[in-house]
């Protein structure tokens, strides 16, 4: 799963900054658009919230069910200045990139491909897989210190948990209640999923430095004293040192968060920047065929980039 990013997505607007005096609680509704045959809810980027801490893309995507063909089928297109995050809660995704990497990832298990100066992937729902499709897909903003730097990829079969007391939490990248994933994080990052397969109250830990985003995938949560439904964003500025989530049938949801990030981010298509130059360079060598993103073997056709539409 990947962008586009578009205008839609985030129309011309002065960001909001934190909040670091009060405790910021807001409500964002996720839009709907479509990725490689799937609808998506996406989270993030939003105006006037276009990060939480680095990370800076959520799609939501499914429950999807039908046909492979009908599911994610998501042909060779690149990225620049950032990391795909993918976590399924159903299904599977064959995930293939220009470092050679072919990768089939399932429920439970994390894909991390870091882009840096560029890289390229396709995402294929390969013949004989389950039918439904459930999942997430986040981008994280790098930091100048990587963002020019090569590409990596990384696959987790296994990542920490913690029970919070009938919430079971499995944490996805950086450190949560004392463990720590070995996930890469260029910059100070949280991710965990949070499964309660029944009634259940806990406290999720929060480091009050950052700020978080909460996502729920089914059923209802009550974060603090609000109902948070699937196609919702919570945004909870920094200074909190937890808070408390409750299910009354059981729920799943994401929790992201990080400092909040000091650089301007400029997202257009599968590309995040700090420029516009360097997104049209980006843009110019993915379709004059540069080095920059090496070319590999996918059943899906490479995928154009449209113009910029400031250079229309
Ligand atoms: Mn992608």
């Amino acid at each position: 799963m990947s962008g586009p990013v578009t205008g839609n997505d985030v129309p011309a607007g002065d960001d909001i900054g934190p909040h670091p005096d009060t405790l910021v609680f807001e409500r964002h509704a996720s839009r709907l658009t479509e990725v490689g045959g799937i609808t998506v809810r996406r989270a993030l980027p939003k105006r006037p919230r276009r990060t939480i801490g680095a990370w800076c893309f959520v799609d939501h995507f499914g429950p999807a069910t039908g046909p492979v063909t009908d599911l994610m089928q998501v042909g060779p297109h690149p990225h620049i200045g950032l990391s795909t995050v993918t976590w399924l809660l159903e299904g599977e995704v064959l995930h293939r990139d220009s470092l050679g990497s072919v990768q089939p990832i399932r429920p439970g298990q994390l894909n991390l491909m870091t882009a840096g100066h560029g890289v390229a992937h396709a995402e294929e729902t390969p013949p004989g897989t389950p039918t439904t499709q459930h999942g997430v897909q986040l981008w994280v903003a790098q930091p100048d210190a990587t963002r020019n730097g090569p590409p990596a990829f990384e696959h987790h079969a296994e990542l920490p948990m913690v029970d919070l007391g009938g919430w079971q939490a499995t944490v996805l990248v950086g450190g949560f209640d004392g463990v720590r994933s070995r996930a890469r994080a260029d910059t100070p990052l949280v991710g965990v999923a949070l499964d309660a397969t029944d009634g259940r109250e806990a406290t999720v830990p929060l480091d009050p430095a950052f700020e978080h985003g909460l996502v729920v995938f089914g059923g209802q949560v009550a974060l603090g004293d609000e109902r948070v439904e699937p196609g919702e964003l919570i945004y909870l500025g920094p200074g909190r040192d937890g808070i408390s989530i409750r299910t009354d049938r059981g729920a799943r949801a994401l929790l992201i968060g990080g400092e909040p990030f000091p650089h301007p981010v400029v997202m257009w298509w599968n590309f995040v920047a700090r420029d516009r130059d360097e997104i049209e360079q980006a843009r110019d060598d993915w379709q004059e065929g540069s080095p920059r993103f090496p070319t590999f073997e996918s059943s899906l056709a490479r995928i154009d980039a449209p113009p910029v539409p400031w250079r229309q």
